[in-house]
């Protein structure tokens, strides 16, 4: 019992190519855009040589808005038309922002996500995002000379369905191809490797600007799975910057910060947040502000000072990490490995406390601005198809193809590799011989064009099939794989509905040396591996035209004179030769082609008999 596919065909894996794939970090204050060029991630930088593009874009009477420095260049002196952190806008509606009434924006309330009017007109936060996606794709463009193929934008891991959508649809708009969205922390979580872990459970700690974010995760036979989220949407390296202005304020004796002129209170939080950056690899720093009348304010803060300043803010972000390992019913001795995310965490104050509170030391060699881009690009390179064979696999996407073994021993591959996790296919196989009523399925694995270099995986059985002539009957084979990387497969007859079932685990027992191996092996056999499908399927052919000539000369023989059946035996003669010898692929079609030559009369006249026997004893009226 053997399959003979009937639909689809060219479904298997198209052969290699690099498509050019890139990882966006959509930032609230940053974005970025980052790609792997010889297999190393790396964020590209614009023609000033700057990764980080500031997430803020003007709109003014001109076609184009100003993205990034330049708008932010012009927010204190255009606030209205100059829209920063639209992050926090999108998929929401004015009633979802309480903050809204403090911004300096022209919202406007609609039934759907809020609109912003500006000097350009209205403008939705899909738009405003599209634009700072569409600057990201322009760099990334000039930078790798080619359009890119499709990329990976990063999301907070506690966004919603509606913010998740504005997401795509701001790629779409900006003409960008999502490959996926992926939650931040899971890919800081794979810049650092992670994935590659067998299991483990892993804090991400995330403080930006603006924002706290923490995220406890568990991989899991290789998926990453969110299992709490917290933090603070109005905690980070801002509340820092404020608390030095707070402190020189008090130094110079003035109560607060609110009590400057407003363009002092900006250079004050300007010098404060240099001071505090400073102080993340020097033990002091100095702070001046020059008043109108050229006065000049200046003090020192040492880094021990800072740590006393900031130490409250930081209890904040701690205080969020227990609630969340709490959600997670997790103490900080199930934590495997800690990743430190976001400027704010350069400072050596939350690095000290990140450390003591989890009581081991966090991953930080990554620049904290641009992990996240980066594991996004590593996992876009992955998606793209552009990993093979140098060992690394991320394990949510399938790492080997899976077939089913069709005639002759070939594979026939249903699920190509590196489908992302969950997927389903299917494939409608046939009956190879009149009155086949079971067919036996052997599931597979591998890029190899025989059954014999791949790995078996399961074999299952189909019986009930009603008996028909070959080729009558449809089977749909379907295989589906759910994000654990478990697999099951339904073969299922159309129109009596019987059906099999079997479930296998296709990755286990293989590791990822073992994997990259077979994929090394496809490609080193490619070629050999066609060559042995095209003699293969040729030898298919020529036995159903040998096995049919057969059973035409058991009923009809009689139709051919004794000179015509001895040239059609010769002919039979030299196909089953070929056929038995193994011989070339050149040979045996020659063959083949000799028989259906010596066949064609004896096909016409068995086909007129046939008609004759139909006709026989009705008249006309009948037939009409
Ligand atoms: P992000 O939103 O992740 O880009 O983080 C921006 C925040 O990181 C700002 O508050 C910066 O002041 C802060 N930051 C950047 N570099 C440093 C540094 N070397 N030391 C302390 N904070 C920094």
């Amino acid at each position: 019992m053997a399959l003979l596919q009937i639909a689809e065909p060219g479904q298997s894996a198209a052969p290699h190519q690099h498509r050019l794939a890139a990882g966006i970090d959509l930032g609230t204050t940053n974005s970025l855009v980052a790609t792997v060029q010889s297999a190393v991630a790396r964020a590209l930088p614009d023609e000033d040589g700057a990764c980080l593009l500031p997430s803020v874009v003007r709109y003014t009477r001109a076609a184009e808005p100003e993205v990034g420095r330049p708008a932010q260049a012009r927010q204190a002196e255009d606030p209205v038309n100059t829209i920063a952190s639209v992050k926090r806008f999108m998929g929401r509606r004015l009633a979802d922002l309480p903050e809204a009434a403090s911004l300096p924006y022209r919202f406007i309330d609609q039934t759907g996500m809020v609109g912003l009017a500006t000097a350009a007109g209205e403008r939705s936060p899909v738009q405003v995002s599209a634009d700072i996606l569409r600057t990201l794709r322009v760099r990334a463009e000039a930078s790798l000379g080619g359009e890119l193929a499709g990329v990976i934008i990063t999301v907070p891991a506690y966004f919603d369905d509606a913010q998740r959508q504005a997401t795509r649809d701001a790629a779409h708009l900006a003409g960008l191809t999502v490959l996926r969205l992926l939650n931040e922390p899971t890919a800081a979580a794979i810049a650092y490797g992670l994935d590659r872990a067998a299991e483990g459970v892993f804090a991400i700690y995330d403080l930006g600007g603006g924002t706290f974010d923490i995220s406890i995760l568990r991989l899991s036979k290789g998926v990453f799975e969110v299992l709490a989220t917290g933090g603070d949407s109005a905690l980070g390296g801002d509340d820092f910057d404020r608390a030095i202005a707070q402190w020189f304020c008090n130094g110079h004796g003035v109560e607060g910060l609110a009590m400057l002129a407003p363009s002092a209170q900006r250079s004050l939080m300007m010098a404060a947040r240099a001071a505090k950056e400073t102080l993340s690899h020097a033990g002091s720093a100095v702070i001046a502000l020059a008043h109108a009348d050229r006065s000049i304010w200046q003090a020192a803060l040492s880094r021990a000072q800072f740590a006393e300043l900031g130490a409250a803010l930081v209890a904040r972000t701690l205080a969020a990490t227990r609630r969340a390992l709490r959600d997670a019913k997790l103490g900080t001795g199930d934590i495997d490995g800690v990743v430190l995310v976001g400027g704010s965490t350069r400072m050596p104050l939350v690095r000290h406390a990140v450390q003591e509170f989890f009581g081991r030391e966090p991953l930080a060699d990554i620049d904290p601005d641009q992990v996240v881009a980066l594991g996004a690009a590593i996992q876009a390179d992955v998606l793209a198809g552009n990993r093979n064979g140098d060992g690394w696999l991320l394990l949510d996407v399938c790492p080997l193809s899976l077939g089913i073994e069709t005639m002759g021993g070939l594979v026939e591959k249903i699920i190509p590799r590196n489908s992302t996790l969950p997927t389903a296919r299917a494939q409608e196989f046939t009956t190879f011989k009149d009155g086949q009523t079971a067919m036996s399925l052997h599931v597979v694995q591998g890029e190899r064009e025989s059954v014999a270099d791949c790995r078996s995986l399961a074999r299952l059985e189909l019986r009930g099939i009603p008996p028909a002539v070959a080729g009558a009957a449809r089977v749909r084979v379907s295989f589906q794989i759910d994000t654990d990387g478990l697999l099951a497969v339904t073969a299922r007859e159309q129109t009596t509905g019987v059906e099999t079932h079997v479930e296998v685990k296709p990755s286990y027992g293989l590791t990822d040396v073992e994997i990259a191996a077979m994929l090394q092996q496809a490609i080193d056999a490619s070629l050999p591996d066609m060559q042995l499908r095209t003699l293969r399927e040729a030898q298919i052919d020529a036995r159903r035209l040998l096995d049919a000539t057969e059973a035409a000369l058991d009923s009809d023989a009689a139709l051919l004179s004794a000179d015509e059946l001895a040239a059609v035996r010769r002919a039979m003669f030299q196909v089953g030769e070929a056929l038995e010898t193994d011989a070339c692929v050149d040979l045996l079609k020659a063959a083949a082609t000799d028989l259906a030559g010596a066949t064609e009369t004896f096909a016409a006249r068995r086909m007129n008999a046939s008609i004759r026997n139909a006709l026989a004893g009705r008249n006309l009226d009948t037939l009409v």
